[in-house]
């Protein structure tokens, strides 16, 4: 099995690294990741400036991969493209440096890499570790549950195209309570930004959205994580209202059509 690993931390991040070394049990591992931190970018792409690609070795002198002056989703559609001799079985994304749950989701340049992946038709995970300041974050413990996470996925989705986002809570506070498959939650943040003066005297910044307090009983991958259970949400990049197409429909037929 060939499968492809990229992130949005940049290639040189810690759980990228905890990842590549559970996953290469699997098969062969090829990095294609950003050479500079991506975190929040989304599903951006490069088009007004050159997609710089350096080959990068591991500490053994191995080769690892290749750094990417892009973004996540860059990394992904060059590494099919030109970088990589064949097709992947499979595309994970992470670890990332904390969560990508709920409207988190729609920001993150993990979950954007995986969803890239599955725009190509190939099985794509996207892994996060929740983070809670100040606590260390045990990436290796969490590669490990990513990778028997992904052997379980594997088992009944190799070869699909389907997608998933993979949130593991904090470790701190003792194993995960087990696994929970639970939607994408649509939690609001508190927009709230702080701001500061330069030195210079010029007004600057600093974005610091704020979860607003849970006041929902349903179940999402939101509440789920918080609770302690490593998450899985099935995702799909149609961004199609289903639930009101037909309405839509009826409302802009012409009389012709009834
Ligand atoms: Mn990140």
């Amino acid at each position: 099995m060939h499968i492809l690993l990229t992130n949005d931390d940049g290639i040189y991040a810690p759980g990228l690294r905890a990842l590549r070394q559970e996953l290469r049990s699997l098969g062969r591992v090829t990095v294609v990741a950003p050479a500079t931190e991506q975190s929040a970018v989304g599903h951006s792409i490069t088009l007004l400036t050159p997609l710089l690609v350096q080959p990068v070795e591991d500490a053994d002198g191995s080769a690892l991969g290749w750094a990417v002056e892009g973004k996540p989703a860059d990394c992904v559609k060059l590494a099919l493209v030109e970088l990589l001799d064949e097709t992947p079985d499979l595309i994970v994304s992470g670890i990332n440096a904390g969560s990508n749950v709920g409207i988190n989701v729609l920001y993150s340049g993990t979950v954007a890499a995986a969803i890239e992946g599955a725009f190509f038709g190939i099985t794509s995970v996207a892994i996060s570790l929740e983070y809670r300041d100040p606590v260390h974050l045990d990436f290796a413990e969490a590669a490990r549950c990513a990778r028997r996470l992904i052997v379980q996925l594997l088992e009944k989705y190799r070869g699909s195209g389907r997608l998933f986002n993979i949130n593991i809570p904090s470790l701190d506070a003792g194993p995960p309570k087990g696994v929970r498959v639970v939607p994408q939650g649509i939690v609001r943040y508190r927009e709230q930004f702080q701001r500061r003066t330069d030195p210079r005297g010029r007004v600057y910044f600093w974005s610091m959205p704020e979860l607003v307090p849970l006041q929902t009983t349903s179940d999402t991958d939101v509440t789920a994580l918080a609770e302690g259970y490593i998450t899985i949400t099935p995702l799909h990049f149609d961004l199609t209202d289903y639930r009101h197409l037909e309405t839509l429909q009826r409302d802009f037929s012409t009389p012709g059509d009834r």
